[in-house]
């Protein structure tokens, strides 16, 4: 049974990542009658993340609402951040409605419908003027699209290394996430095989792990295949094969394909938000990141569609200001009018 509406909110923000905590702190700042839906728990990414993570940025970078993000480190553990964004949620008291989906978004400026589903298999609905989607991006990976990548052995997140140790693993990725996870993996006792389709790895692998990556693959440490797509992935096997069309089948325990991650357009298909059809970025407004929706906002990686490298926590946090200013603006015009 769908319950009643609620009492009409000015602003459903939907995800609590750092960028939907942002707009949610602009939004209690400024005592507008908001909502945060958030299908899994606050910073549901963060906490995805490698357990013993350690960030690429320094804490002030991943600082919102103003609050000091104190740690001894030069850069934080993902421990200290999901520390950090709890303390924040406490300290606002954001109104978080968290392991809830939104199923889908409907209506028009200024009296949207939101239905969700709760844990309990309850669907629920609110009404809003605005919406926020702050969905970030890491909920989906770019798959392989090989069979078997549906196999138990194969994951598209790296959360540590211990239960790999004396197993052949694969790494798929010439990236970060590769590079971080490949080494990870060999220094617990794996017998690692990275494979790229490129070349070479990637030079947009930090300046402190490229040295490292490279040398244990010079010593022969950790077997890398360039220039090599996966074909097949079975129990015992992964079938590989090389630009030249060699193909090989190597020994193969488990595989951790580190291929990235991309944001659900489909969803803001759904909402009516359209995009761009050459290289599928969402059409929004650069100074207000509203869409093509009139009252529907983007905020944080999902502004930059598939070009999830152009926006982090460290830039993607200050969307909320930008957002809620323009709604604020919006709605005391609608007041007066
Ligand atoms: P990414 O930067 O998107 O890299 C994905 C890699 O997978 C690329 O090398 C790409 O190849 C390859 N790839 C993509 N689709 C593929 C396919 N279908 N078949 C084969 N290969 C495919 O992803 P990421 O390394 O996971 O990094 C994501 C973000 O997280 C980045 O912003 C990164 O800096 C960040 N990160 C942060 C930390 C940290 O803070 N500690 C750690 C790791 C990553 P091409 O190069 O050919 O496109």
């Amino acid at each position: 049974m769908v319950p009643n509406l609620s009492p009409i909110h000015d602003i459903i923000i939907i995800g609590a990542g750092p960028t939907g905590l942002a707009c949610a702190i602009e939004a209690e700042t400024r005592g507008l009658n908001y909502l945060v839906i958030e299908k899994g728990c606050i910073v549901n990414s963060i906490k995805n993340f490698p357990l013993q993570m350690t960030f690429f940025t320094t804490p002030e970078l991943l600082e919102i609402g103003g609050m000091p993000f104190v740690t001894p480190y030069q850069k934080p553990t993902r421990l200290e951040a999901l520390k950090y964004y709890r303390r924040v949620a406490d300290t606002y008291r954001l109104k978080l409605h968290l392991y809830e989906t939104v199923l889908s978004v409907e209506g028009r400026d200024g009296n949207f419908q939101v239905k969700t589903e709760t844990r309990d298999r309850q669907t629920c609905q609110y009404r809003s003027r605005k919406i926020v989607l702050a969905t970030g991006y890491y909920d989906i990976p770019n798959f392989l699209n090989v069979p078997g990548e549906d196999l138990p052995k194969v994951t598209h997140y790296y959360r540590e290394a211990h239960p790999y140790y004396g197993m052949d693993v694969a790494v798929i990725g010439g990236k970060n996430s590769a590079a971080v996870a490949a080494l990870d993996l060999y220094r617990a006792g794996a017998r690692v095989t990275l494979v790229h389709r490129g070349s070479r790895l990637s030079s947009s692998i930090k300046y402190w792990i490229k040295p490292d990556i490279e040398n244990r693959i010079k010593a022969g440490e950790i077997q890398a295949r360039f220039d090599t797509i996966v074909v097949e992935i079975t129990q015992r096997a992964l079938v590989l094969r090389h630009r030249s069309g060699e193909t090989v089948s190597l020994d193969n325990d488990f595989v951790f394909a580190m291929t990235g991650y991309r944001p659900d357009l489909e969803f803001f298909h759904t909402v009516g938000v359209r995009l761009d059809p050459e290289d599928q970025r969402p059409l929004i407004d650069k100074d207000s990141y509203e869409s093509n929706v009139p009252g529907v906002y983007l905020a944080g990686v999902v502004v930059a569609g598939m070009f999830t490298n152009e926006v982090f926590i460290e830039n993607g946090r200050f969307h909320g200001k930008v957002v809620v200013d323009h709604i604020t603006e919006q709605l005391k015009k609608r007041a007066v009018s």
